[in-house]
């Protein structure tokens, strides 16, 4: 079985700074449907923006979207989304302090922290909009007041587009990172058989987890940074960078993301 996992925004999805490639994602859709590849989605996005985006930018329909940053998983098949209870109830059970309410009334204090709206929202993640300028004083604060007790991972990051700080809240043991490896371990396979592809920010943990990784060119200088570090520290890793050039394809966004799956020979013949 191929597997063909991809973060969406500026990874599958055109939508950063950089021009894209016209026919990229005609192409992907026709590839990975002649190849038979199993095609995994691994986003921040809910299902009602994922949604969105395969109407927008005419994305083909994922086998498995992984959402809301790695704390749902959701099988699609005959036009039906159905919901992975399962990853629910390891999650619970391999992070049995995680407490919503707890980490509301932590944080309610701090200066600079809003809670960002019920859409972005769910039992396994609790975010706030963060006032970036300040975002060191607030983040060494949050960690005084969080940092443990709830089994809980905080992750920060920003959004260049508007300009906004971001702060996730979600059990340590669900993220984009133990979701894939828990979809790779249904399927039977080793992490390795799985290609992921990514761009930034929180891709970096399935990035440098053992699956075959790829990040498309306009990956973020940070990311690529990162996962040189960890490459360096662990020469096993696999990791390609896009860089275009590649059957007339730019390397940046689909074209990244088609270029990493013939470089493992996901994909191995034109379409
Ligand atoms: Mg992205």
């Amino acid at each position: 079985m191929k597997v063909l996992a991809t973060d969406l925004d500026r990874t599958l999805l055109p939508n950063g700074r950089w021009e894209a490639d016209p026919q990229a994602i005609e192409l992907f859709n026709q590839l990975t449907e002649q190849q038979q590849t199993y095609v995994v989605y691994v986003t921040g996005r809910s299902l009602e923006l994922t949604e969105q985006a395969i109407a927008e930018f005419g994305i083909r329909h994922p086998h498995v979207l992984i959402g809301d940053v790695g704390t749902t998983i959701r099988e699609y098949a005959e036009g039906q989304w159905r919901f992975d209870e399962a990853w629910i109830a390891h999650v619970r059970a391999k992070s049995p302090r995680w407490d919503v309410a707890g980490i509301k009334s932590a944080v309610a204090g701090i200066d600079g922290l809003t809670e960002q709206p019920p859409e972005n929202l769910n039992p396994f993640k609790q975010s706030y909009f963060v006032d970036h300028a300040r975002s060191e004083a607030i983040l060494a604060e949050v960690e005084r007041q969080v940092q443990g007790r709830f089994d809980e991972s905080a992750i920060y990051s920003f959004d260049s587009q508007s300009g906004e700080g971001l702060l996730d809240f979600l059990p340590q043991s669900a993220n984009k990172q133990t979701a894939l490896e828990f979809v790779a371990d249904k399927l039977g396979l080793e992490k390795s058989a799985v290609v992921f592809c990514g761009d930034s920010g929180n891709d970096v943990f399935p990035l440098t987890a053992g699956f075959s990784g790829v990040l498309v060119r306009n990956a973020d200088e940070q990311l690529v940074k990162s996962v040189q570090d960890a490459q360096a520290a662990n020469p096993a890793l696999r990791v390609y960078f896009a860089q275009g050039n590649f059957q007339g394809l730019s390397g940046y966004y689909t074209s990244g993301v088609i270029e990493g799956a013939y470089h493992y020979g996901l994909f191995t013949a034109a379409a």
